[in-house]
């Protein structure tokens, strides 16, 4: 018999964060394939019965919980401590996570210390004759895999974005308190602080509904013969103040950094998005001064919607790549958008 784990942290102020919740909907699903599993959530932060209450509604029938000040903060030892004691305690075959930057770098470790295996990047739950299996995405995203292990524990990080977002409601659930030792676990990191960019200077917002994307036409000479790289910087952080979408670059403009040349000091290559960049999941996708090479436009195999600004009638977008293109030139269109968007 199958026991699902949800396995999640709880964030600073003890709610659950959206992944989670996506991992919720997965847990689930396998939950209602497989004739006769439990479902059951596992939880680790500081504060852990305000994030039960707030999916107390949903079918899992326990609650387990690793709570106190030092699981609030993500450090290896104790998240790793944690999800082995609540692993162990609920028994679990599977163990659904979100693929959370603290879980990606902590499970794949409590997956070997439980004699178990994982699987990262999942973007799908299904059964095959009530087994258990999951889809990956292989090769930059070019072919997608059906896969379903015998090995338990099996782990399954759930990529963010790839599931709706459970809704159950809010309640009163009874968490049962796993204990750690954590002198066992040896408390070698503390934690002295986080930095982190400002709120308006991160410019890569997953849940954004838009993507904007820019390319290397934004530093390139414009019909006055001129560069002009600092206007483009001004329309471009204008457009994502107003707009709040999310920016992604093609790589030839993260690429500039590097090589010395004037850059838009706002992009890295964490907003490189194709075949070497990241392939990230909005809903619409809106291209400027960037030429549409397959490279790049690979990168956007899930944006469903997608629209291109470029001066060259010919470029990848006009083959194919978008469903409109805008043969114009982006520094006016982008002017005016904010304009009417202010
Ligand atoms: C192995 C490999 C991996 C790669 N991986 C990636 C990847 O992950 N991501 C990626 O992006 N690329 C990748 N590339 C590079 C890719 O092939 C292209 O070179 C790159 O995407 C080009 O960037 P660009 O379109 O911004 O620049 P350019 O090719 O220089 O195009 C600039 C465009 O801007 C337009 N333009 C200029 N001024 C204006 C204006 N005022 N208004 C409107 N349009 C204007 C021009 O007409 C032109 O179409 C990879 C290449 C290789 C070989």
């Amino acid at each position: 018999m199958e026991t699902i784990l949800l396995l999640a942290h709880a964030d600073a102020g003890g709610a659950l964060a959206k992944p989670a919740r996506e991992a919720l909907r997965a847990a689930r699903t396998l939950n209602k394939a497989i004739a006769g599993s439990n479902l059951f959530v596992g939880l680790i932060g500081e504060n852990v019965q305000a994030a039960a209450d707030s999916i107390a509604a949903c079918p899992a029938t326990r609650y387990f919980g690793v709570a106190g000040a030092e699981f609030g903060q993500s450090r290896y030892c104790t998240d790793a401590a944690a999800a082995q004691a609540i692993i162990q305690a609920a028994q679990a075959t599977l163990v659904v996570a979100p693929a959370t930057s603290r879980w990606n770098r902590v499970l794949p470790g409590v997956a070997q210390r439980c004699g178990g295996r994982i699987d990262s990047h999942v973007t799908g739950v299904a059964d095959a004759d009530g087994q258990p299996v999951v889809n990956r995405w292989y090769y930059r995203q070019r072919m997608e895999a059906s896969l379903t292990r015998t090995q338990r524990p099996w782990f399954m990080l759930i990529d963010p974005g790839s599931q709706e977002a459970c809704e159950c409601g809010a309640g009163a659930a009874t968490v049962e308190l796993v204990p750690v030792k954590l002198a066992e676990a040896g408390q070698r990191t503390t934690v002295v602080g986080i930095r982190e960019p400002k709120a308006d200077a991160q410019t890569i917002r997953p849940d954004a509904p838009l993507l904007f994307v820019t390319g290397a036409g934004w530093t390139k000479k414009q019909a006055d013969g001129q560069a002009h790289v600092e206007e483009a910087g001004k329309l471009i952080v204008d457009f994502l103040k107003l707009s709040r979408a999310s920016l992604g670059s093609s790589k030839s403009l993260v690429d500039l950094g590097g090589e010395g040349q004037a850059v838009l000091p706002f992009l890295s290559h964490l907003n490189q998005i194709g075949q070497t960049g990241s392939t990230p999941r909005h809903a619409k996708g809106l291209s400027t001064c960037c030429h549409g090479e397959e490279p790049h436009t690979v990168g956007w195999r899930f944006i469903a919607e997608r629209r291109a600004i470029s001066l060259d009638p010919n470029c990848g977008w006009a083959r194919g790549k978008a469903d409109v293109l805008y043969v114009a030139d982006a520094f006016a269109v982008i002017a005016e958008l904010n304009k009417l968007l202010g």
